[in-house]
């Protein structure tokens, strides 16, 4: 049989599921990455022993039956990633102004768990679930059910604002205000950010909510594990400089400026802005396209402080924090130099399942790439003095803004380190360091939309660009790719079929 060579530019979450799910039909697969490790922001790192996640630290939807461990399933790394459950009455805290807010898995838990605080909501609040969940089962790549996407509701949702339908539902502003408080998930913004990108983030997590044991890195060796068994291969330090066309269609790719490797298939899973470099001024690709991806806005830049704790000091946190020391989640990517940082996310790794003390922790929070470009041009390690003190201040301020919330917690930081919007950017290839890559804008439609077919008919996309970012996100959009070699009808088909 003639194996059709497919090349995947990028082995992130995204590019290994695209090489595994064509790997396993058939088709050569190779997978290069420019990193010296593969993985993009499943990456991990170690430093005296310990391990910190970079990028993805927690999941949904992955209990039996749920959509995402049927695609894990599908993908044949079900068996081999542990996961350690999050709280199931908490797996998300909310402390707005000190006052803390508890998100608890399943639609009556969450109900039930709101009304106490807010019990003159209850209604409201099951309206707001099933609106959620309706949302969700309105995808067909959510309930598996082909060619039975609702395009009414996926509509109607995705050009109505996130705080247009809270506000619409909820008439206490404080429960509107705790209800998008895991809105650093999706770096959502008021006004612009579509209600169905918080429906799918609030459905998917409110199933189940997991941890990876070991760190999300574990996820690469798993996905890289199938696609080898399936003849493909990765290889890292392989940074695409080109995608060569000829008249009509891509022949193939140029690796580090040099080397010519052929494809019959060019999928990138790389920033689409990445891509448009790539595929340099073939005239294949119009002007037109160029221009509307160069204009689609970015989710804001990461900063993130990784905390090496002292040993048996810090009990372990089986939830994830969201800390505001403003009165809203919202606005918190709109701060000066005093009111820095507004915000922020704080997590343990999970080393084992049951642990008592927690080794490594993240404090994530926002930066504009405007703050960082007198370092623009520099790269990891080489950045200068002057770059270092400054990561360095921010990261003390973020800091000294957790142990306010937790009393003492910076005397049992052993150590820590720091990555900013720069570090992604050069890292990951996101544009301007933004966290999850494009951002969704209802007053953009279709226009803020990144396709995963390009005019080069041989050359698609994949990636939290297109459909969206996160582990699900990031999966339904490698099937939506996939879809293009192998129809989207026959995907349905081998995902049900593997969990029969
Ligand atoms: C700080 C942070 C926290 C997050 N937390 C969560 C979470 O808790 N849960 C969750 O579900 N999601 C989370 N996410 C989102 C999730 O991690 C991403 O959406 C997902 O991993 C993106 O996968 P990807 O393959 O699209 O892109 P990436 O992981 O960015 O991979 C792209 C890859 O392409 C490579 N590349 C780029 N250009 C080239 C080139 N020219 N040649 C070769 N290789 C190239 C890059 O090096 C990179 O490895 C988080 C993201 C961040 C940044």
């Amino acid at each position: 049989m003639d194996r059709k060579k497919v090349i995947i530019i990028g082995s992130g979450l995204g590019g290994l599921s695209s090489g595994v799910v064509l790997a396993k039909n058939g088709y050569r697969v190779t997978v290069l990455e420019q990193d010296a490790l593969p993985g993009g922001c499943l990456q991990c790192f170690c430093r005296r022993g310990v391990k910190f996640e970079t990028g993805m630290h927690f999941i949904g939807s992955a209990d039996e039956g749920q959509i995402l461990n049927k695609m894990m399933r599908y993908l044949e790394i079900d068996g081999q990633v542990e996961l350690a459950r999050l709280d199931t009455d908490r797996y998300n805290v909310v402390s707005l102004q000190g006052e803390e807010f508890e998100f608890a898995n399943g639609r009556e838990a969450f109900i039930e768990r709101m009304a106490s605080r807010f019990p003159g909501q209850t209604d409201n609040l099951a309206r707001y679930c099933r609106l959620v969940e309706s949302i969700s089962a309105a995808s067909s790549l959510h309930t598996l059910k082909y060619g039975q996407t609702d395009g009414a509701v996926t509509a109607e949702y995705q050009l109505r604002s996130v705080n247009e339908v809270v506000e619409e539902i909820i008439t206490d502003s404080l429960l509107q205000k705790v209800l998008v408080g895991d809105l650093p998930l999706y770096a959502a913004v008021r006004d612009k950010t579509p209600f169905s990108v918080h429906a799918f983030i609030m459905d998917f997590y409110n199933r189940s909510a997991f941890r990876f044991v070991g760190g999300s890195d574990v996820l690469v060796r798993a996905l890289t594990d199938v696609l080898t068994g399936h003849g493909g291969e990765v290889r890292t330090r392989s940074r695409v400089t080109r995608i060569v066309c000829d008249a009509t269609h891509a022949i193939g790719v140029e690796v580090n400026g040099g080397e010519l490797l052929p494809a019959d298939y060019v999928i990138s899973a790389a920033h689409p802005m990445r891509t448009m470099e790539m595929l340099g001024d073939t005239h294949l690709i119009r002007p037109a396209f160029r221009k509307r991806i160069a204009s689609i806005p970015q989710t804001i830049g990461g900063f993130s402080v990784y905390l090496h704790f002292k040993e048996n000091k810090v009990p372990y946190m089986n939830h994830n924090y969201f800390a505001y020391d403003t009165d809203t989640p919202w606005g918190c990517e709109q701060y000066d130099e005093e009111s820095w940082p507004k915000g922020y996310l704080y997590m343990h790794v999970c080393d084992r399942a049951g642990q008592e003390f927690a080794r490594s922790g993240i404090l994530l929070t926002y930066m504009r790439m405007d703050e960082l470009m007198a370092w623009q041009d520099t790269v990891p390690g080489r950045r200068g003095a002057d770059y270092e003190a400054f990561v360095d201040g921010r990261a003390r301020r973020l800091i000294a803004a957790l142990d306010r919330r937790f009393p003492g917690i910076k005397d049992n930081i052993e150590c820590f380190y720091v990555s900013s919007p720069l570090t992604y950017r050069d890292y990951t290839g996101t544009q301007d360091g933004s966290i999850y890559g494009v951002a969704k804008d209802i007053t953009l439609g279709s226009a803020g939309r990144v396709p995963h077919k390009t005019r080069i008919p041989n050359v698609f996309m994949t990636g939290q660009n297109v459909n969206s970012h996160g582990m699900l996100g990031v999966i339904v959009g490698t099937m939506v790719t996939c879809g293009e070699f192998l129809t989207p009808k026959y995907i349905y088909e081998q995902i049900l079929e593997a969990n029969k």
